[in-house]
């Protein structure tokens, strides 16, 4: 049934991650192609053809048997399609590029229901506007990609209490554009530490400052890679003051992976004793003058 018959608004779902909601419509016809998530590889040809409704995970799952790869969506359940149409920015586009730039074709129904094939050479127009132009050109029904070799990846996460965060993002600004190699790529971001274990105790639930480095190479190479930015920790070059103003106390933060940051009021000042600090810094201050 096409658009031009039926008179209805019609929607399309991949993976569902659209935050416009774009992928539902009210009193319309959402077409649902979440069952077309078969992925099939061709390792000989480095080829992936991907079904309309598959996700990155769909994607990863199928490529990982054969080390092959290229640029996907950073969280699993986005949808190939919805995020390929809109470009594609991830971990690996550094090195790889946008995913749309590893498209090879598109299998696309239009809105007068006709099965085309976009490519170099099919419909070369229509197949540039699917590099980002949005899903507005049909359904997408396959997507055929380009994949690159991929034995490895490494994967850090590095975490720092909240106020280092300014610190520590120049640092990585630097080392993004000035040294590091294109295998490089991540993320730097501001995030509340999640109970897991691998995050240190006192930083989970709390604002932490965290970089997501992701390396198209091995852990030796990548640790190599992040000298710059973990050998400037190491240096311990920072330091937190106390915050009372009359104290001039001051602490070099504990470098590492993660980072624990010391309390921002020091253990000599009598206001870290008041059970009352929390509600309000000046109003510590002022009971201890008085009783001091
Ligand atoms: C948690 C999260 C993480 C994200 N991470 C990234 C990221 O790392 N990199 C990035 O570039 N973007 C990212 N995005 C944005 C995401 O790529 C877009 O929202 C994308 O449109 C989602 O596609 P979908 O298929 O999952 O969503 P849906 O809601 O199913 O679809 C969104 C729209 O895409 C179009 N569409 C989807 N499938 C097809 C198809 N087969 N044929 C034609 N049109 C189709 C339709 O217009 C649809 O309305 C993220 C979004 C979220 C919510």
């Amino acid at each position: 049934m096409c658009r031009q018959q039926s008179g209805l608004e019609i929607a399309v779902r991949g993976g569902g991650h659209g935050v416009a909601g774009h992928g539902v419509v009210d009193d319309g016809l959402v077409v649902d192609l979440r069952r077309m998530n078969g992925v099939q590889i061709d390792p000989d040809a480095r080829i992936a053809r991907v079904g309309g409704g598959a996700t990155w995970g769909d994607f990863d799952r199928a490529c990982r048997f054969y080390w092959l790869g290229t640029t996907g969506g950073r969280v699993s359940t986005t949808g190939v399609a919805g995020l390929t149409l809109g470009g594609g920015s991830g971990w690996l586009e550094r090195k790889f590029g946008l995913t749309c730039d590893s498209l090879v074709s598109v299998e696309l129904v239009t809105a007068d229901g006709r099965l085309l094939i976009a490519d170099e050479t099919k419909n070369p127009e229509l197949f540039w506007a699917l590099h980002g132009g949005g899903g507005n050109f049909g359904v997408a029904t396959a997507l055929t990609f380009r994949l690159q070799r991929l034995p490895v990846t490494t994967l850090a996460l590095l975490f720092w209490s909240m106020d280092a965060g300014p610190a520590v993002f120049r640092a990585y600004r630097d080392l993004i554009e000035q040294r590091a190699p294109d295998e490089l790529g991540g993320a730097a971001v501001y995030l509340t530490g999640p109970p897991e274990e691998f995050v240190p105790e006192q930083l989970r639930g709390t604002l932490i400052a965290g970089v997501v480095a992701v390396y198209a190479g091995d852990e030796a190479e990548a640790r190599d890679v992040l000298a710059p930015l973990l050998h400037w920790l190491r240096r311990g070059r920072w330091s937190r003051r106390c915050r009372i103003s009359s104290c001039s106390r001051r602490w070099t933060i504990r470098p590492g992976f993660a980072i624990t940051g010391p309390p921002s009021i020091c253990r000599r000042c009598p206001i870290r004793r008041c059970r009352r600090s929390a509600s309000g810094l000046r109003t510590c201050r002022r009971r201890h003058r008085r009783s001091s």
